[in-house]
């Protein structure tokens, strides 16, 4: 069993209730601004200055090699500053709960599930406050968003940069031409409900004041994977979840957080069912998951970054026009994309989810569907197996008529051609690409995610 020491609940200080403020601990830097909350609003944002870091993007004049065969760099300044600026946020008291120690435990043979016990988390359960059965939905003011957030809750702003180097500065002025910030900001995970919270769990919010929805489109998944790419570590994992499938604020968002063990999925041989048609160098290939739960298709390749996010973000368009709710896995420092269109609302809705199931109040999302489960109530923790594992993930995933389908749109949404995997077959043994990795790089093991082998 692994025990990992980490914080317990992260909760924003803007979010309470009734919007106040009521943890004495919170240092704010600086006059407020604006309304006097420092917040993210058009009230405060424009006056001011906080930290950036801009990225490199391959175009004309800054070359880039395919990323696919690129080796990350040992040690990535983003990843530093963004764990670093994480630590910084809970020595100043700005998470509610102090580090705790909370039990996960991977869940021996077959897909080594990690399973977490989050119980204990005293928190009013929110209800949803739009509708689930729509993927694509109206920004609305009135309801939750991010730009009512503290400032001081904000990492850094992340942009493109506009030579061929990435660049770190400590206060540059939020810009807002021609889009408002990116920002990364510390999860409010009190409001989000869904997520397990793990080491240096972070929001990306794509241009925050321009309040998007929550769909994806070219330019905000470009944004993110070039965040994996920064980030440059193989347990760092950015996340995606439409609505519909258990994301609960509409308001433009991806999250990451760092675990130090290979997801599940990520182990999972796959085999090659689509390549991009394009003039490229290298293709963009799909591939589906074998002997998997949840149906899903990954992504690799392509000669840029831009050429992979492309042919991902293409998909998701066609899915939320079709209305197919979906969650996405970004691992392998922006390399690979896991992309699961999913049913699990709409069977709950049609009453097809057994009672079992529903009482572990687990929504299962991306990162379930990846493999990190987390429990809410200690019995299901302690009688955690393989089967109700499999069994909770299971109930998200389309039917194989239906994921053929969506292979078929996706397929010509995306500009990609299906390989012939009959044919396939015949040498599936050449044709799978299995990234198993089953050792765990404990050199990679921050000191706040201790893992302790051997004992519960
Ligand atoms: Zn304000």
């Amino acid at each position: 069993m692994l025990t990992i020491k980490r914080v317990a609940t992260v909760v924003s200080n803007y979010q309470e209730e009734g919007g106040e403020k009521d943890n004495a601990a919170v240092a704010v830097e600086g006059e407020a601004k604006g309304c006097g909350r420092n917040c993210l609003g058009k009230c405060c944002l424009p006056a001011s200055d906080l930290p950036l870091y801009t990225f490199k993007v391959a175009g004309e004049d800054c070359a880039e090699e395919s990323i696919f065969y690129q080796k990350p760099p040992e040690t990535s300044f983003l990843l530093n500053l963004l764990l670093g600026q994480w630590e910084n946020r809970m020595n100043r008291g700005l998470f509610r709960y102090d580090v705790t120690t909370c039990k996960t435990k991977i869940i021996p043979g077959g897909y080594s599930f990690i399973v977490q016990l989050n119980e204990g988390r005293h928190l009013k359960k929110r209800p949803t406050e739009f509708r689930v059965d729509q993927v694509l939905q109206d920004f609305d003011e009135k309801k939750f968003n991010f730009t009512k957030v503290g400032q001081e809750e904000v990492l850094f702003m992340f942009e493109q940069s506009d030579d061929c180097y990435s660049h770190f500065f400590p206060s540059a002025p939020a810009i807002f031409k021609p889009t408002s910030p990116n920002v990364v900001a510390i999860n409010v995970v009190k409001l989000l409900q869904v997520s397990p919270i793990e080491y240096g769990h972070v929001l990306l919010i794509a241009r925050v004041l321009d309040c998007l929805p929550q769909r994806i489109d070219h330019m905000s998944f470009f944004l993110a994977l070039s965040l994996a790419k920064e980030a440059a570590d193989r347990f760092s994992r950015m996340g995606y979840n439409s609505l519909g499938t258990f994301a609960t604020i509409n308001h433009l968002h991806f999250q990451a957080y760092y675990l130090a063990s290979p997801f599940p999925v990520e182990k999972v041989p796959t085999l090659r069912v689509m390549t991009s048609t394009s003039m490229q160098r290298y293709a963009v290939v799909v591939s589906q998951l074998l002997k998997f739960p949840v149906r899903s298709l990954v992504f690799e390749g392509g000669d840029t970054l831009w050429d992979l996010s492309s042919a991902v973000a293409n998909s998701c368009i066609l899915l939320q026009h079709n209305n197919i709710p979906f969650n996405i896995l970004i691992a392998d420092c922006g390399k690979r994309v896991f992309l699961f269109p999913q049913c699990y609302a709409e069977k709950q809705a049609r009453g097809e989810v057994s009672q079992e199931l529903l009482e572990t109040q687990v929504n299962p999302a991306v990162w379930e569907i990846g493999g990190h489960i987390v429990l809410k109530r200690r019995e299901d923790f302690e009688k955690a197996s393989r089967t109700v594992s499999t069994r909770l993930i299971v109930e998200v995933s389309l039917s194989e008529e239906s994921c053929r389908e969506v292979k078929a749109q996706i397929s010509e949404a995306a500009g990609l051609h299906e390989i012939d995997t009959e044919a396939h077959n015949l040498h599936q043994s050449e044709e799978v690409v299995s990234t198993s990795s089953d050792a765990t790089a404990t050199s990679h093991l921050h000191q706040d995610c201790l893992v302790v082998k051997g004992k519960a």
